[in-house]
């Protein structure tokens, strides 16, 4: 499949203010300062990285996927993406992709999902939705009061959700390799939550959950 908006970034991983490595199937939520850049890298290739932002500032406004959809006038997200909140402000704008396109209409996967896509006996595996709620579950409620009616639709980093001539969505085996990243920047406060996809039933992330590394330029005021 041919890399579409391939954009690599000049940043160094040595000059970054936060570098972590998130296993695979751990959560993780960190506020990103406006002006800082993000660099989701993925070291091992096709790992699903399902990802929410809020408002730092406001914790009802969140990442919407139909009004970020609807502005670039196309499905997937890559280099120049801007991210769009459910006030019409941008979040983020995606500044360098080597991975080439990003699903934001396949969802995250549930124990509700995993019973309906593959098997009922499938219901107690670890899903992005519950990394999700225990993210939430173990912040700081008086500045983030969030729950399960928090969860909009996401984005999943480095997953192939390709769309059909009809419309249809299927799941295919990943485009990403090992070492391909994304980055972007902020264009507010952020608060950003991830779940490390630990799917182990769809080729989104090869069968293999895998670590992905996470990095931060720019002051962290
Ligand atoms: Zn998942």
């Amino acid at each position: 499949m041919a890399v579409l908006n391939y954009v690599e970034s000049a940043l160094r991983p040595e000059d970054a203010v936060y570098d972590q490595v998130v296993p695979a199937g751990e959560g993780w939520m960190h506020t990103i300062r406006k002006g800082q850049s993000f660099r989701i890298v993925d070291l091992e290739g096709n790992q699903a990285v399902d990802t929410l932002f809020y408002s730092a500032e406001d914790p009802e406004e969140r990442y919407s996927a139909v009004d970020t959809i609807r502005e670039q006038g196309n499905l997937f997200l890559s280099t120049g993406s801007k991210l769009i909140s459910t006030e019409g402000e941008v979040l983020l704008t995606i500044t360098a992709d080597t991975c080439g396109r990003h699903d934001t209409v396949g969802g995250a996967c549930s124990a509700e999902s995993n019973t309906v896509r593959y098997a009922l006996d499938k219901k107690h595996m670890h899903s992005c939705r519950d990394t999700f709620l225990l993210e939430m579950a173990t912040c700081d409620h008086r500045l983030y009061p969030w729950g399960k009616r928090d969860l909009a639709a996401n984005i999943n980093f480095f997953m192939t959700v390709p769309v059909t001539p009809e419309g249809a969505l299927t799941f295919a085996d990943g485009v990403s390799e090992p070492g391909k990243y994304v980055e972007l920047r902020a264009e507010m406060d952020v608060v950003c939550v991830i779940s490390n996809c630990p799917q182990l039933n769809n080729p989104c992330n090869a069968y293999n959950p895998t670590p992905v590394r996470l990095l931060i330029w720019g002051a962290d005021v």
